[in-house]
């Protein structure tokens, strides 16, 4: 039986990860545990069908918890202080306002992020970053994303860009110490640093260094085994990745820096890197804490579930 008033705060929350090919929903307690989660595949083309689609799951979320839960999205791209979507994996969602549509489906608040920041989010409550004061979340895996959380919240600025770091351009004095060519990015620039130090750009540098292919997970057997090929390559991606991660020292200074996405599981880069951001830092200051993710392919969901929570408390 589902409650009739509408208005009430529900004290459950909905967290959705919207990806470019699976839509998944989790219910979340009031202390973050998560009930049950479950996904459908991304409606990519048709507007209509992809809200119809998100609607449908805040429906069958309602039936099964006998709850109005609050809302909160994650989805990769851009999301603007009015909420205007851009997003390349779902192009159908692209220049569309989600959030006022999805209100008026549901008569209930919701809030979205770009799910790299949410996920900074998620590790700030219960996390690897849990109760500091400022934590940067960075993503390495397919791409290199992140985002920036002060006092528990997400930092909200007028491109909602803040703590973009993935497509920030490589240190050039790098890139001449290594020889290094300039590398055309996905997002239209020049020389960003996502395209050496994501995992795609990890196999590249690999091969750069003769390896006869990009496999990262080669990358890391010939590491282990001492290659020297491997090691060159690692020398220098640590020394791209610290340079970037420098750079977030300087202009955020966190307490901590939570690092997720598949690179975060190679522990040698984890291990190494306070070290090769100190390489980048002036006399007398120091890294910040490097953690590994506690919530890995959690956090997509649990950060929108977050920010939902936070949003329905306003
Ligand atoms: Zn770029």
């Amino acid at each position: 039986m589902l409650p009739t008033n509408r208005e009430k705060v529900s004290p459950l929350h909905y967290g959705l990860d919207i990806g470019g090919t699976k839509i998944e929903i989790g219910i979340f307690t009031p202390e973050l545990k998560m009930l049950e989660s479950w996904r459908i595949s991304t409606p990519t083309k048709d507007y209509d069908e992809f809200l119809g689609a998100i609607h449908n799951l805040i429906k069958q979320a309602d039936e099964r918890s006998g709850q109005y839960g609050s809302i909160g999205i994650g989805m990769p791209g851009i999301i603007d202080n009015q909420n205007k979507v851009k997003s390349a994996n779902v192009p159908c969602a692209s220049g569309k306002f989600i959030v006022k549509d999805l209100q008026s489906l549901t008569g209930r608040k919701v809030a979205i992020a770009n799910d790299c920041r949410l996920f900074a989010l998620s590790e700030c409550y219960g996390g690897a970053g849990d109760k500091k004061p400022v934590v940067y979340g960075a993503i390495i895996g397919t791409g290199a994303g992140g985002g920036l959380c002060v006092n528990g919240e997400l930092l909200q600025t007028v491109n909602n860009i803040a703590g973009e770091y993935g497509h920030v351009a490589a240190s050039g004095m790098l890139l001449r110490q290594y020889n290094l060519p300039v590398r055309a990015c996905g997002c239209g620039l020049l020389g960003c640093i996502e395209t050496y130090i994501a995992g795609p750009g990890l196999g590249w540098l690999y091969k750069f260094f003769g390896a006869s292919n990009e496999s990262t997970t080669e990358f890391v057997a010939q590491l282990r085994m001492n290659n020297p090929i491997a090691q060159k390559a690692f020398t220098c991606y640590m020394d791209l990745l610290g340079s970037s991660f420098a750079s977030l020292v300087l202009y955020y200074d966190p307490d901590v820096i939570v690092v997720g996405g598949g690179l975060s599981k190679i522990n040698e880069i984890i291990d190494n890197l306070s070290g090769a951001i100190e390489q980048h830092l002036f006399d007398g200051i120091s890294s910040p804490k490097i953690r590994k993710a506690e919530y890995g392919d959690a956090s997509g969901v649990r950060g929108a579930a977050i920010l939902g929570k936070q949003n329905a408390l306003a």
